[in-house]
């Protein structure tokens, strides 16, 4: 191994999650020498789930980071396209569009608002993304029709992939290019170098540390103030036959996705308190019970798979993105807590505009590094 980190790179990125990966897959793209290091296995942590919602925000009361997801979400798109041309992997990506089911009469108003902030919003050069309400289920009990007494918000932005195989996808198309250390976790000490645990040190011009909950210990010598907290997520995967057309349901915050094999991914729970954060229990198996209640045509479905692992919510709530001030070299790019598959790619090019020249992506005020580091 010290043979191999005597070399130089270009580029070190800290964590072998989604955002790492895409991280690493423009940054091969760019020409630059780039190191991966991965303290277990490629996205063995929160990427390695089962659900791959693609959801915008509202589009009401709109801002910078709501742009920045939209735009992220209409991008995807083509970039899914290109990693699956390019390795011959399908990452299951559809874009179905949302049904978000009224359950009362007072719902109505708000829902009329996000239809017109739609409108207005959702634009991307010559697309037109709407928000519509819809009164009857999208089909027989896709949802039951008693769950949409008052209708439902169908729109026809939302989409979703199998979050496994965008992983496996982007690995694929960065192997070979972009060295691959696993099992290999980095840590910096009071001299603020990057080491291995052996204390070999990481040889590179810029780092980019995108490593979800690891990422505060690595950069604490760096910027102490910088935290973020756990959040339990449980999720489950039922063993359908349905059309992997259907649009994503989102009732009482349950998810119900149809992914491309015409299995069904459910989730998902939110915990701040647990003891075991990969065991599931009874509240996975209430979000199932929700799941049939909501549609009756996965009632017997079998459960394939049962689900669990920590997102990363960093204090303040938004993702944390650019270079750390004053720490020329070192970047973050971390924290996209229940929205990550949506906007990992769109991190990657923003931290990534400045190392490699490329033309800068506005990151959202409420991203920015600088203004989410305390003064020491
Ligand atoms: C139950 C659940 C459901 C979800 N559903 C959705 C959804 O439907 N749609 C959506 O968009 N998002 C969803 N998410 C969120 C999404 O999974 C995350 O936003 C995304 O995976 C975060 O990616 P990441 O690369 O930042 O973090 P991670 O995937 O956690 O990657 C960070 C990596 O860094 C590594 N690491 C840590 N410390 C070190 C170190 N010192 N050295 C080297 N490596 C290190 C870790 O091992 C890990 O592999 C869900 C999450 C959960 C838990």
């Amino acid at each position: 191994m010290s043979n191999v980190l005597s070399k130089n790179y270009d580029l070190a990125i800290i964590g072998g999650g989604v955002v790492g990966l895409w991280c690493a897959y423009f940054a091969q793209k760019s020409g630059l020498k780039t190191a991966l290091f991965e303290a277990n296995t490629i996205a063995s942590g929160a990427s390695g789930g089962l659900l791959g919602a693609l959801m915008p925000h509202m589009p009401t009361q709109w801002n910078g980071k709501k742009q920045f997801q939209f735009d992220g979400l209409v991008e995807l798109e083509d970039l899914v396209a290109e990693i699956e041309a390019t390795t011959g992997v399908s990452c299951g990506y559809a874009r179905v569009g949302r049904l978000q089911p009224l359950s009362r009469p007072e719902h109505l108003n708000d829902a009329q608002e996000r239809c017109a902030a739609a409108h207005d919003r959702w634009q991307y050069g010559e697309r037109q993304f709407e928000m519509r309400i819809v009164d009857e289920p999208h089909s027989s009990g896709w949802p039951d029709s008693d769950v949409m007494p008052h209708g439902a918000v169908f729109d026809d932005l939302s989409a979703h992939v199998n979050p496994r195989a965008v992983t496996a996808a982007l690995l694929k198309s960065i192997a070979g290019q972009v060295d691959i250390f696993e099992h290999t976790p980095v840590t910096s000490g009071e001299n603020k170098k990057m080491t291995l645990n052996d204390g070999t040190m990481i040889n590179a011009k810029d780092f980019i540390v995108a490593a979800g909950l690891g990422s505060f210990d690595i950069l604490k010598p760096f910027t102490p103030s910088l935290a973020g907290r756990p959040v339990k997520g449980q999720a489950a995967l039922l063993d359908t036959k349905l059309d992997p057309k259907l649009p994503v349901l989102f009732q009482q915050g349950v998810y119900l996705i149809v992914h491309e094999d015409g299995r069904t991914a459910i989730g998902s729970t939110s915990e701040r308190e647990f003891e075991d954060a990969r065991a599931t229990d009874q509240l996975l198996e209430d979000v199932i019970a929700k799941a049939r209640m909501i549609c009756p045509v996965i009632k017997d479905a079998p459960v394939a798979e049962r689900w669990a692992n920590l997102r990363m919510q960093p204090i303040g709530r938004d993702p944390l993105l650019g270079r750390l001030p004053d720490h020329d070299g070192v970047h973050i790019a971390t924290g996209g807590f229940k929205i990550g598959f949506g906007i990992a790619h769109r991190m990657a090019q923003a931290v990534l505009a400045p190392i490699t020249g490329s033309t800068p992506i506005e990151i959202p005020e409420s991203f920015r590094i600088e203004n989410r580091v305390n003064p020491a």
